[in-house]
């Protein structure tokens, strides 16, 4: 198990002039919590909902509060900046420094070279079609990598690689699936395959980067949609691998659109910018977002540290009719 502190030192954090929120707590936090969001565009409510949610465990807890943007792909020029200038708008915090994924690519290549020289993984020179057309493998999950490259002979590797086929890196798993503990799902066991871990442009791939960076920054608590808790079997089982703690979880619901489906910026006005352009403040946004959590409709997140308690949080997720939101108040 791994115990070391996370690299950065509380004493040594430099406050973030930019985003002047809650005063700095006079004693270490027992751990972190974080909320890592990729830079694709801007937050719409669903986002900011899964981010009150992160701080509001975290700092509940007494925990700290990691701001990690994950730029490996996905990411839109300016974005990320505008996502922290809304998460300070409706009153989140976050203890510096924001950590970016892309500053970090030695971290996860020393990983995988850990890996690598344990034999725990392999060149895979398949196209995601010819992984779409084969079947899943005999015993594997539905949709599992089916192990096409898994055993080459080093006559067919050198083939492959003459013929100039990117290889990805995969992850040789002795398991086909692993059991996490969620706060609000209980027990949870899902699908392991052979991962990638980076990917044929060399990227590393995210199952990868999440689980090396939680670690590297302490944090011991992920809370998240719960359109991850399929994955987190993966990342908890390569956390096992690579000697790293296994975090607490919390997947928590997301916000549908009144199809049921996942909301998304054609919804309408869904984002904290859309709603501000219709006159609603900041205030207005995070009491609804509060209210939709059966939290009492407060002006700072910060009134409701001493009140939250996970075990009465909704477990269905909230549908939102963007039209019909001013209506409301
Ligand atoms: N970057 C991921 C997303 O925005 C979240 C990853 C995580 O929280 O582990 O969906």
């Amino acid at each position: 198990m791994r115990t070391s502190a996370p690299r950065l030192a509380w004493a040594d954090v430099p406050t973030d002039a930019s985003h002047p929120q809650h005063p700095v707590p006079a004693t270490p936090p027992t751990g972190y919590g974080r909320f890592a969001p990729s830079p694709s565009g801007d937050f719409h409510l669903g986002n900011l909902r899964t981010a009150l949610l992160a701080w509001l465990f975290a700092r509940s807890t007494g925990r700290g509060f990691l701001m990690r943007i994950e730029d490996l792909d996905r990411v839109k020029a300016g974005a990320a900046e505008r996502q922290l200038d809304d998460l300070a708008a409706i009153g989140l915090d976050w203890d510096p420094p924001v950590v970016k994924q892309s500053e970090r690519l030695p971290h996860y290549e020393q990983a995988t070279d850990r890996l690598t020289t344990a034999g725990l993984t392999y060149e895979c020179f398949c196209t995601r079609k010819e992984i779409q057309q084969a079947a899943t493998a005999p015993h594997g999950p539905m949709g599992a990598y089916p192990g096409t490259c898994r055993d080459l002979t080093d006559a067919e590797r050198a083939q492959r690689r003459a013929a100039g086929r990117p290889a990805a890196l995969r992850l040789r798993a002795a398991v086909t699936d692993f059991e996490i503990t969620d706060e609000l799902h209980g027990r949870y066991r899902g699908a392991v395959d052979d991962l990638v871990l980076r990917r044929g442009d060399g990227t590393p791939a995210y199952n990868l980067a999440v689980v090396v960076d939680d670690a590297d920054q302490g944090v011991d608590q992920v809370v998240r949609g719960d359109d991850l808790l399929s994955s987190t079997p993966r990342q908890a089982y390569l956390a096992t691998l690579l000697g790293l703690p296994v975090p607490q979880y919390a997947h928590v619901p997301l916000v549908l659109n009144t199809s049921g489906q996942r909301l998304a910026k054609r919804d309408g006005a869904v984002t904290l910018r859309d709603r501000l352009a219709l006159g609603e403040t900041p205030e207005y946004v995070l009491g609804l977002l509060t209210t939709s959590l059966g939290l009492p409709e407060v002006t700072d997140p910060a009134q409701l540290t001493g009140h939250f308690h996970p075990e009465n949080l909704p477990r269905e997720p909230w549908t939102l009719d963007p039209d019909g939101l001013s209506q409301t108040r």
